[in-house]
């Protein structure tokens, strides 16, 4: 079980299962919405998603691979706390750094780097993490129930 949480504190949602898959993510699209080289996120069932506070709002935008990718995000203060692929309704991508507290980010280290073409020069390769060129994913089961 954990929880995250916008800027402004208007938004918390909490999830009750553990993540799938840890990633980082170097496509242009997560550069674009986070302001920054990259996104580190959780990959997390649906199921056992609750909103504690708020509302997030979302904006979709079709993507390389041709899926369309949905952030929610604050309407005040603009954090993303999460996107969906309509590549599956089943599990939701986590910003790592919207969840609340700090081993969350110590545990957080990711399995798997996506978009590794990329990649800025000056930033290393994970150790031990899977390098994926473009958008290709390893085969993760996602649970339906929590
Ligand atoms: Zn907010
Ligand atoms: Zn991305």
């Amino acid at each position: 079980m954990f929880e995250s949480s916008c800027l402004c504190g208007a938004n918390r949602i909490s999830f009750e299962a553990d993540s799938i898959l840890k990633m980082r993510c170097h496509c242009i699209d997560c550069r674009k919405f986070s302001g920054s080289t990259n996104t580190n996120n959780l990959l997390v069932p649906v199921a056992g998603l609750k909103v504690l506070k708020g509302q997030l709002k979302t904006y979709t935008k079709t993507v390389e691979s041709g899926n369309d990718m949905t952030s929610y995000f604050c309407d005040q203060c603009g954090s993303t706390l999460y996107r969906q692929s309509s590549m599956s309704d089943k599990a939701v991508a986590v910003m790592i750094g919207g969840i609340d507290g700090l081993e969350a980010i110590e545990n957080g280290r990711p399995e798997h780097e996506l978009f590794v073409r990329n990649r800025p020069s000056w930033m290393k390769a994970i150790e031990g993490s899977s390098q994926e060129e473009g958008h290709g994913l390893p085969k993760v089961k996602v649970p339906e129930a929590v």
